[in-house]
């Protein structure tokens, strides 16, 4: 029996977390972004072709083995178990049980390929994975990747036919910004020239775009900046998704040199989620129609959902009525937001009564700005 090894990169969207993941690049070829600190010590490189489908292979392998111990959706589990420990390497192991969670935890009908800009790949390859996984692996009903906007620009909208008609639904563009001053002070290694260029041609060929907003990386004097020409794409493109990635300087990462040269100064959290709601304020909802979904921990506000045809001014409503809060209310649920609690402001009296009072405590106790923001940096660093 053979023990095949299939490799897996190390990141993907959070909507993709129950899709199963499939290495077809590696690393990022760009690598170049400063609040990115992913894949700095890595080098970027394609996979051969044949290396790619035989993973698809292992998996189809894998998941036939532990569908042969399944009866009307239950699982053998000693059946299981001793398959699983016949495994004698611990990747052929660690692959198995991917595939096992994908199918009885995950999402059966999703594929991933990873990693940081699969549609760099030639598009003559990337059909040939994406047709081989409809082939080998005919549950999967969507298949997604990761697409750079300055590489989606390039590639023309009969290649991106092509691959919807193999297969393709769904890229994911880490946009980060509408501006091109932000995305220039970032070394995005993009323009908004190319977001909306790549965006376009991507929506016209029946392919799904997500792409994601960062809130806060143009810093304090490009807040606006960053809202108003984010706004101006979303109106342009009109993406399926629009993802809210509230921006965080990152210790160790090159922003850090940008805030020490004085080039970048850090807005208060409270200022960030201002930027949401006046990016939020300026998308015309004649224009888009796609949903903004705030799919990450590291939102403020993660009840910020909707579609963006229908659910604008219930969305900024929402933000205004926290926004009316008193101040102690703001910070008491701020910084339960930032400990990690998934709460709406309105049940924090569901907590524990020591975490409430450990909570009203710090946020009556901490009267200085600075150390109320770096409070809440210690905990929000944690989470990307
Ligand atoms: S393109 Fe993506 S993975 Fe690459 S450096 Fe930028 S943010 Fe990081």
């Amino acid at each position: 029996m053979e023990q095949g090894v299939f490799k897996v990169g190390p990141i993907r969207p959070p909507s993709e977390a129950n899709s199963l993941l499939l290495r077809v690049t590696e690393n990022c070829p760009w690598n170049k972004c400063k609040f990115c600190m992913l894949y700095k010590k890595s080098d970027f490189h394609t996979r051969p072709v044949a290396d790619v489908k035989k993973d698809i292979d292992y998996m189809a392998e894998y998941r036939d083995r532990i569908l042969a111990h399944e009866r009307n959706g239950d699982y053998d589990m000693e059946a299981i178990q001793r398959e699983y420990q016949s495994l004698t390497s611990d990747e052929a192991k660690m692959c198995y049980q991917m595939v096992f969670t994908w199918l009885t935890e995950g999402d059966k009908q999703a594929i991933f390929l990873q990693d940081a800009n699969t549609m760099v790949l030639r598009p003559d390859w990337l059909i040939e994975i994406v047709s081989y996984v409809r082939e080998r692996l005919p549950e999967i009903q969507r298949i997604t990747s990761y697409g750079r906007a300055n590489t989606l620009a390039r590639i023309s909208l009969e290649d991106f036919k092509r691959l919807r008609a193999a297969g393709l639904d769904r890229i994911h563009s880490g946009y980060e910004s509408g501006s091109d001053k932000v995305l220039e002070l970032i070394s995005k290694g993009a323009t908004q020239e190319d977001e909306i260029i790549g965006g376009k041609k991507v929506k016209e060929a029946g392919i799904e775009l997500s792409i994601y907003f960062m809130p806060g990386v143009g810093g304090k004097a490009l807040s606006d900046e960053n809202a108003i020409e984010t706004a101006k794409v979303i109106n342009e493109v009109n993406p399926d998704f629009v993802r809210l990635r509230t921006f965080i300087l990152r210790t160790g990462s090159l922003m850090e040199e940008l805030r020490d040269a004085g080039l970048y100064q850090e807005q208060r959290d409270i200022e960030k989620l201002l930027e949401i709601r006046k990016m939020l304020a300026n998308v015309d909802p004649k224009k888009a129609n796609g949903k903004i979904a705030s799919d990450h921990i590291i939102n403020l506000l993660q009840g910020v959902e909707g579609n963006m045809d229908k659910d604008l001014p219930w969305m900024l409503e929402y933000i205004d009525s926290y926004l009316a809060l008193p101040e102690f209310e703001q910070k008491k649920y701020q910084l339960a937001r930032r400990m990690g609690f998934p709460l709406d402001w309105k049940y924090l009296y569901r907590l524990q009564p020591a975490e409430q009072t450990r909570i009203e405590d710090m946020a009556k106790n901490i009267v200085d700005e600075r150390e109320w923001e770096a409070l809440l940096h210690r905990f929000t660093d944690r989470y990307i």
